[in-house]
C-alpha cells in the first residue's frame, strides 16, 4: 500500500517508538513483542472459561448473549499502553499493529462467514470531545485486512459513566438501554461481528449483542484486541 501524502513527515515529527521501551524504529521493538503474553485458548464470552473456538458455551448462551469472541492477548503491557495510546491518540497509525495482532491469531477462533464488522459506539458528545471512536478506527481497519463489510449500525443513545472501577453489576446497569439500532438500518440475517478495543466484563458488548439480536441479527459475536 502506497504511504498516505504527509507520512514522512509525521514519522519525522514522532518516530516511531516501542511502547514497551521507547526505543526508536517499531511500535514493538523485538523484545518487547515477545513478552505479549496471547490469550493461548479461546474462551467463552459469558463465563470467560475456555471454549472451543471462541464459541459460546451452550449452557452459557441464553437466546440474546453473545455467540461467541475473538480475542487476541491480555491487557497487560505493552498490549496496554498501546491500546491507551490509540485511545488518546498520541501515536499515529499504531492500532494498524494491534489489527495485526488480532489477525495473527484469528485462526483459533470459529468466526461465522458472510459477517458485518460493527464498532461499540461511544455517545456523540463523548465522540466529539474525544474527536473520534477509537472501536471504529479498529473496526475500519480490520475490514480492510479481512475485506468484510463495515457498518455504524448502532447508536449509543444515552450518556453511560465510564465502566472503569464498576463492578460487573454496576457494569450490566450502566450500560442497560444505552444503545439502539440506527434508524433504517436493518440487520435480519446477517452475523455480526462487535468491535472494540478491550473486552472486560463483556456488559457492553452483552448490551449491544441483545439489541442486535432483538433486531433479527442471526449471530452476534464479540472481536476486541485485548481481554481485560
Ligand atoms: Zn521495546
Ligand atoms: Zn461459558
Amino acid at each position: 500500500m502506497s504511504r498516505p501524502r504527509g507520512r514522512l513527515f509525521i514519522d519525522f515529527i514522532f518516530p516511531k517508538k516501542c511502547v514497551g521501551c521507547g526505543k526508536f524504529g517499531e511500535y514493538f521493538c523485538s523484545k518487547c513483542f515477545s513478552k505479549i503474553e496471547y490469550v493461548e485458548n479461546p474462551v467463552c464470552p459469558v463465563c470467560q472459561r475456555q471454549a472451543v473456538g471462541g464459541r459460546t458455551h451452550p449452557k452459557c448462551q441464553t437466546r440474546y448473549s453473545l455467540d461467541g469472541l475473538v480475542v487476541a492477548c491480555r491487557y497487560r503491557n505493552p498490549v496496554k499502553v498501546a491500546i491507551q495510546k490509540v485511545k488518546y491518540r498520541w501515536v499515529y497509525d499504531i492500532e494498524k499493529v494491534l489489527v495485526d495482532l488480532l489477525a495473527t491469531q484469528i485462526y483459533k477462533f470459529a468466526i461465522p462467514q458472510k459477517v458485518i464488522l460493527v464498532p461499540v459506539p461511544l455517545h456523540k458528545k463523548r465522540k466529539n470531545w474525544r474527536g473520534f471512536n477509537q472501536a471504529e478506527i479498529l473496526a475500519k481497519d480490520l475490514s480492510k485486512k479481512f475485506k468484510v463489510n463495515y457498518s455504524e449500525i448502532l447508536i449509543r443513545s444515552r450518556e453511560t459513566k465510564t465502566q472503569v472501577g464498576l463492578k460487573r453489576d454496576e457494569r450490566k446497569e450502566n450500560v442497560r438501554g444505552a444503545f439502539e439500532l440506527r434508524r433504517g438500518a436493518d440487520v435480519s440475517g446477517r452475523n455480526v461481528i462487535l468491535v472494540d478495543d478491550v473486552y472486560t466484563s463483556g456488559a457492553t458488548m452483552a448490551e449491544c449483542a441483545k439489541v442486535l439480536k432483538k433486531s433479527g441479527a442471526k449471530s452476534v459475536w464479540g472481536m476486541a484486541v485485548a481481554l481485560g
